[in-house]
């Protein structure tokens, strides 16, 4: 501190502050700038410069005796005498400062304040993990497990993460004291960093598990079983409870999201719970009645009763023949009937037929559309 500075820097407005403002005020702002500005909360350009000045400033006017001589050269000027034998070769020194942490911040753990080494011992839940599997149509309908394989970070299975060689416990950090952090004081102002000795852990593991090589986390392949319930929707998601990531320090370990994708079925098409199959008729069956077997999804057939003179299209409900419901029971089966023309009709029957559209020339199934379009034109 020098008294140029004295000179040219005004304390009071750096804080917000009036001339006559008490201690208790004067605390109170600084503590909130201070918060605001904190270079490990505050990422913006200024906020090292701009705290280093608050700092600067309650420095000053939170010492009485510095207050004085502060409030003596701002208004009568540097051969004013309060500085106390000011000496100009003293001057450029503005590292000289002390700050008192616990005026910066009453008290509060600097880790709760800035997030810092109390997030450290805290426990953590593992992160949820996501992965997706394709079951057939088949699967679908009855219910499968299935193993999933995932590869990634796990937590030490031999020391439990801690890193420790099985038997040995880790230390307590001495440089940090098992904090994890530790203060460095740089102009005056009290910063936090990781600890070099322990990295930030807080322990020192001094004899290491081989299995991890003392990081307590291993790279591994698992495989867990994973039961997809019968009728699962197509792209469903699974979550399967404590299959993620495992947690860290006792913390409960995340999820696995199944992504579940239902193939589609040759002949058969989902539909909610209901499954739906298009049938082709014969125009004999159609018009005649019949009673035909149908495959049903259980890879059986069923027979199915189709009335005289049956439009094509119509849909016939096969009751619990579709999927399994979560709810239990099942959906059904839906039967749309298809009249089919043959491809290639010879001999007899093509004789019959012909037979056939000499008596029903007069009859024509489109007088009904072209009456109905007629009335539109007038
Ligand atoms: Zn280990
Ligand atoms: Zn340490």
């Amino acid at each position: 501190m020098s008294a140029k500075d004295y000179l040219e820097k005004d304390y009071y407005s750096i804080l917000g502050v009036s001339k006559d403002v008490d201690d208790a005020t004067l605390k109170k702002k600084y503590r909130k700038l201070a918060r605001e500005l904190h270079p490990d909360t505050n990422k913006e350009k200024n906020a090292e410069e701009k705290f280093k000045e608050v700092s600067e400033a309650y420095d000053v006017l939170s010492d009485p005796k510095k207050r004085a001589e502060y409030d003596q050269i701002r208004t009568y000027g540097a051969s004013a005498g309060g500085f106390g034998g000011f000496d100009p070769r003293n001057m450029g020194n503005t590292q000289g400062f002390n700050i008192n942490l616990d005026d910066v911040l009453g008290g509060f753990n600097l880790g709760d304040l800035f997030g810092g080494n109390n997030r450290r011992q805290r426990s953590r839940r593992g992160s949820d993990l996501e992965t997706e599997v394709t079951i057939s149509f088949n699967d679908c309908l009855e219910g499968t497990t299935l193993p999933i394989t995932l590869r990634g970070e796990t937590t030490c299975s031999v020391c439990k993460g801690t890193g420790a060689k099985p038997g040995t416990t880790p230390k307590k950090c001495a440089s940090c004291n098992g904090t994890g952090q530790t203060m460095r004081n740089a102009g005056g102002f009290g910063f936090a960093d990781t600890c070099s000795t322990c990295y930030g852990s807080g322990r020192i593991v001094e004899q290491k598990d081989p299995n991890c090589k003392g990081t307590g986390i291993v790279n591994e392949t698992r495989t867990i079983t994973a039961r997809i319930p019968a009728g699962i929707k197509n792209s469903s998601k699974l979550r399967l409870k404590g299959k993620g990531e495992p947690g860290e320090r006792g913390g409960e370990a995340g999820d696995l999201i199944v992504h579940v994708f239902v193939k589609n079925d040759e002949i058969f098409e989902r539909d909610q719970d209901n499954v739906r199959i298009t049938i082709p008729v014969r125009y004999d069956e159609a018009v005649f009645g019949s009673q035909i077997a149908i495959p049903v999804p259980t890879g059986t057939t069923v027979t199915l009763k189709i009335p005289a003179n049956t439009q094509n299209g119509r849909i016939f409900r096969v009751k619990n023949e579709g999927m399994p419901k979560a709810t239990g029971g099942k959906g059904d089966l839906l039967v749309k009937v298809e009249v089919v023309v043959p491809q290639n009709i010879q001999g007899k029957a093509k004789e019959l037929l012909e037979e056939y559209a000499k008596e029903v020339t007069h009859d024509n199934p489109r007088a009904e559309i072209i009456a109905l379009n007629a009335r539109r034109k007038r």
